[in-house]
């Protein structure tokens, strides 16, 4: 999606003046991304009309172009979709908060229990983990596993009890034992059926918890969006906990979800370890999905640090697919002088989807080692890296006092950035131009 959407921004980007043709060319193209990423139709129909009135009646900025503003006004219309601001839990008067944790098999309710309790215990809570699921019989010794790891208590009462009896005793035993937090794990099905949204209403009424939080799969689409609105009818949710946004999932569902349901996404599961829960920030999924990052500050950033002549070589290099290892080396040493490296890469276009690319997270501290490696290569291999073959490596990784994985991942580096360096180019043209971004 991101990569898509960057293709139509460009194009506008590339436009001097924007007419309302053009706004509702780059919908149209919004439109047909949005709903590749498996956006539910009615939301990206309304998402694009919204956009498109906005785009069209609004008085240009004078700080920002035609183009710009339109992105502008993309990113917000996706921050707005996804709830706008981040949404808190809600705690009980008078403790314990009672979470509970619905969702279908494998959503991850089990492993997001845990992940949040770790989260909230990190906010001062006292959390207890209760073992709700009765019906996997590895269910209970999971949240075992995990409450152990953490060092959280977990509440059971084996698989005898019904799961409403088991929570109303949880509850008890937090207030006895100083917790003020209770999260529950609950079972869950392949599909929606009647005994299980039986069993769960029965906990409901028996504890009213402060939370129901739905727990969806992220890499399911347009199914996760199906389960929210189903749950949401028959539970009445308080938000969904999306797992999963690690893996190479289409930001669709974090799209409709709030849209569909009314309920905000929460929280984002972005691994499989117990600290990979974070809060849900919609400007930054809005981010993700336009996959642009912050353009504009960079621009104002590379204009009053770049040397402008030594950019205009490079670009000229890089145009005519010269850009050796020297350059590259070069080229660091440029980028380092905008700030942190990390801060500065993930300003540009593309970078949340580069970001996800381990061997490109640069560490300040690596730009000594990256010196040394290149440093210790010949003229030849710097110029041409694609002959420095297995004994090459071995050599260079000696004379450089590194190792040969070292040597490798700072090829695939080169590599990478090779490729990111054809957005540098296209920036700098309009540095060069007189300044603004087009
Ligand atoms: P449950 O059936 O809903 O209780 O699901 P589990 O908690 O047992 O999780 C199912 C699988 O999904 C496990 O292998 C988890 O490690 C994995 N999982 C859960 N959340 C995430 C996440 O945010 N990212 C990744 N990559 N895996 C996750
Ligand atoms: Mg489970």
């Amino acid at each position: 999606l991101a990569e898509r959407l960057q293709e139509t921004f460009k194009k506008l980007r590339n436009k001097g003046s924007l007419k309302e043709a053009d706004v509702s060319e780059a919908l149209r193209e919004v439109r047909v991304a949005l709903l590749e990423a498996d956006v539910n139709f009615k939301v990206v129909k309304d998402f694009v009309n919204k956009v498109k009135e906005k785009a069209i009646g609004q008085d240009i900025l004078s700080s920002l172009t035609p183009a710009q503003q339109v992105i502008k006004i993309v990113h917000q219309e996706l921050m707005d979709l996804m709830g706008g601001e981040y949404s808190k839990i809600n705690l009980a008067p008078k403790p314990p908060t009672v979470i509970m944790m619905v969702g279908l098999h494998g959503a991850g309710k089990t492993t997001t229990s845990a992940k949040l309790a770790n989260f909230l215990r990190k906010q001062g809570r006292r959390p207890l983990l209760v073992a709700g699921d009765i019906h996997r019989p590895a269910a209970i010794k999971q949240l075992q596993v995990l409450g152990e790891q953490l060092d959280i208590p977990v509440f059971t009462m084996g698989d005898k009890q019904a799961p409403a009896v088991i929570a109303r005793a949880a509850i008890e035993n937090a207030s006895n034992s100083g917790r003020d937090l209770v999260i529950i794990d609950t079972a869950g099905r392949l599909h929606i059926d009647e005994e299980l949204m039986d069993e769960l209403e029965a906990v409901k009424s028996e504890v009213k918890p402060n939370e129901i939080l739905l727990v969806v799969d992220a890499m399911t689409g347009q199914d996760a969006v199906n389960v929210a609105e189903v749950f949401n009818r028959r539970m009445q949710l308080n938000g969904v906990i999306m797992t999963k946004l690690d893996g190479d999932t289409r930001g669709g569902a974090a799209l409709s979800v709030k849209a569909v349901t009314g309920c905000p996404i929460k929280f984002a599961g972005i691994g499989e370890k117990l600290d990979a829960l974070e809060t849900f920030h919609p400007d930054r999924m809005a981010d993700r999905i336009l996959g642009m990052g912050d353009v504009l500050t960079l621009i104002e950033k590379a204009q009053a640090n770049f040397d402008a002549e030594k950019v205009a070589e490079l670009n000229k290099k890089i145009r005519s697919m010269e850009f050796t290892l020297d350059d590259f080396l070069e080229q660091l040493q440029q980028v380092k002088k905008l700030g942190p490296l990390e801060q500065v890469l993930s300003m540009f276009p593309g970078m949340g989807g580069l970001k996800k690319i381990k061997n490109l997270e640069f560490d300040e501290k690596e730009l000594v080692y990256v010196e040394a490696i290149i440093k210790s290569m010949t003229h030849k291999e710097r110029e041409k890296p694609e002959i420095i073959n297995g004994s090459c490596r071995r050599r260079i990784a000696k004379g450089s006092g590194t190792s040969v994985q070292e040597v490798n991942r700072l090829l695939k580096q080169f590599e990478q950035t090779k490729k990111m360096m054809k957005q540098f180019s296209d920036i700098d043209k309009t540095i060069k131009k007189g300044g603004k971004m087009p």
